[in-house]
């Protein structure tokens, strides 16, 4: 493929598609909210490479965008070293491909990794049009704290795997993003109860779709949600708010304070346990003389 010829210059300046591995990002439930440039891409460029083929016709027959003549190849985690190649040829060649996967971000939880990583190391040209992704619609209609996050991805299946894997997360700072499936969503917050113990949480359900729902509440008062209702429909995300985001009860406040009037002064305790839960001192030693 000739990389100096463009037949059609104002569309290449429209698009701004560039030669090289561009990733779309696509709904992940509405359907309008794909962008302008993720119509562009799909309309100008030379090799389309998709998860799914039929997901990507669908998008494409919505907005009246036809394939014609280009290459539509299918690029998911089953057949990536053999469709790998394939992409990187023409991406050498000079061809301007997209990839999008079935919704949202592609990489986030979903394939295309691989792809961008051969084309990173060939020094190939990587671009992406940014748009829809479950896990930052979620934590932005969380009301949990968003200045630090962590995306967990897909939790395992098992329990006792989950519970090794929610494991890791016990140090990291600010909110805990994870994707799971709807049917062992019960199961999972209660795996996460047994790790994090009480923390402020959410369950983002149906993001941008007709029955979106936002459960914001203790991650005991989701998990026993969760466990009466069962299973809920649709697509989920899990959020975890940070260690400290619940206002400590009067009965760890209680406990607190026994232990260390078990071993220093009403003064030295009430200083100590007001620091540690992060209440005023006032507070901590008028409690501190009652319980003495
Ligand atoms: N790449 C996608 C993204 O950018 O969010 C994620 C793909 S991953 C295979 C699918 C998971 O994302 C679902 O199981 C669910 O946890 C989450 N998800 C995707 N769409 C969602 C939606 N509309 N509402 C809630 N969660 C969603």
């Amino acid at each position: 493929m000739d990389l100096n010829h463009r037949s059609d210059q104002t569309k290449v300046s429209k698009s701004q598609l560039r030669p090289g591995l561009t990733l779309l990002a696509t709904p992940i439930g509405n359907a309008r909210d794909v962008t302008l440039r993720t119509l562009d891409a799909l309309r100008d460029a030379d090799a389309l490479a998709c998860e799914d083929t039929r997901m990507a016709r669908r998008l494409m027959d919505m907005h009246g965008i036809t394939l014609g003549t280009r290459p539509l190849i299918a690029y998911h985690e089953h057949n990536a070293a053999q469709a790998t190649p394939r992409l990187m040829r023409l991406i050498e060649e000079g061809a301007r491909v997209v990839y999008l996967s079935d919704a949202g971000t592609p990489i986030v939880a979903d394939p295309g990794y691989r792809l961008a990583k051969a084309v990173i190391e060939a020094g190939g040209g990587l671009s992406a049009t940014p748009g829809p992704c479950a896990a930052i619609m979620a934590l932005t209609l969380s009301g949990l704290p968003s200045d630090r996050f962590t995306f967990g991805g897909f939790p395992p299946n098992k329990s006792g795997q989950r519970q090794s894997f929610y494991r890791e997360f016990l140090g990291a700072p600010g909110t805990l993003i994870f994707y799971e499936s709807p049917r062992r969503l019960a199961a999972s917050l209660g795996d996460m109860l047994a790790v994090f113990d009480e923390r402020d949480a959410a369950v983002a359900r149906e993001l941008s779709k007709s029955f979106e729902e936002i459960r914001r509440g203790s991650l005991s008062d989701l998990s026993d949600h969760y466990a009466e209702t069962g299973a809920p429909k649709g697509e989920v995300v899990i959020l975890l708010g940070p260690a400290a985001s619940i206002p400590p009860t009067e009965d760890m406040l209680d406990e607190a304070l026994r232990d260390a009037l078990g071993e220093m002064s009403v003064k030295d305790a009430a200083r100590t346990v007001s620091e540690a839960l992060g209440l005023p001192r006032r507070q901590v030693y008028e409690r501190a003389l009652e319980l003495k």
